[in-house]
């Protein structure tokens, strides 16, 4: 089992800004699947077609079938042991957490300050006119989902590839300012996300990376802490709370 390391603790003991950047990995004991490895298919679809604009203009009934499976999966999963490690923490610190899932257990978890750079899955918008709103049906009664003000096709609220995210101008001052900056569960490969670290680490702060393996990340990484997201989190609370 990977220890946590005396002078991380001691670093965190003396910071106040923490912030936590997230990836699917850190869903994935939720019973959530990633999304790398998969052969350029995202459950069993190919990616530009279910997670572009194109795709979902060529074939809007394709995407929110795909939405809806995901939908279908996610509401059966519950914050696992990482998620409420993050919400304990922010009681500790002045502590964000920047995600690239669209999941909500961060939210469920009892994370207040909480960045969800791609998105809701749970958020829906209107193709044509400014309607925004929540749509919680599981499955969905309607796909695709029409418009409740003008008729038209919804879109799920989520960040597509080529799109740009959300709140990425708050992201990047967390970042600047952070003194300890967490990147735990992603693969580190989706922009600009996975240039958080490095400005992190560009304006001094202390990067811990937690994942089952080496990525992109672990060359600035202060501390590589390799193993399930759930594991180390428990035990660094844990490490936290008695020193
Ligand atoms: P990714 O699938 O590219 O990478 C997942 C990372 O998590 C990998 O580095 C893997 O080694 C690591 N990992 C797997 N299990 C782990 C565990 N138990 N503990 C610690 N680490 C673990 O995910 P990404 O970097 O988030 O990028 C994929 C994109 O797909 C993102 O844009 C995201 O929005 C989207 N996505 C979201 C969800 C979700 O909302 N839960 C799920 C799949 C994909
Ligand atoms: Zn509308």
């Amino acid at each position: 089992m990977t220890e946590i390391p005396d002078r991380l603790v001691e670093i965190m003991k003396r910071s106040s800004k923490i912030a936590a950047l997230t990836g699917a990995g850190i869903s994935a004991e939720s019973g959530i699947p990633t999304f790398r490895g998969a052969g350029g298919l995202w459950e069993g679809y190919p990616v530009e077609k279910v997670a572009t604009v194109e795709g979902f203009y060529e074939n809007p009934e394709l995407v929110w079938k795909f939405y809806n499976e995901r939908r279908i999966n996610i509401s059966k999963a519950r914050p696992n042991r990482a998620h409420k490690a993050l919400a304990e923490m922010e009681k500790m610190y002045d502590m964000w957490v920047i995600t690239q899932n669209i999941d909500g257990l961060h939210t469920m978890a009892g994370s207040n300050n909480v960045i969800e750079l791609h998105g809701n899955i749970w958020r829906v918008r209107c193709t044509y006119c400014d309607y925004h709103g929540e749509n919680m049906e599981v499955p969905l009664r309607e796909i695709p989902p029409k418009c409740p003000k003008c008729g038209e096709i919804l879109r799920p609220d989520v960040v597509w590839f080529g799109e740009p995210v959300h709140m990425m101008d708050l992201a990047f001052k967390i970042a600047e300012e952070s003194e300890v900056f967490f990147v735990i569960g992603t693969s580190a490969k989706v922009h600009p996300a996975a240039s958080l670290p490095f400005i992190a680490k560009n304006n001094g702060a202390t990067v811990v990376e937690i994942n089952i393996e080496r990525t992109d990340v672990s060359i600035i990484a202060d501390f590589i802490l390799l193993g399930r997201a759930t594991m180390i989190l428990d035990s660094l609370l844990q490490k936290l709370k008695e020193a």
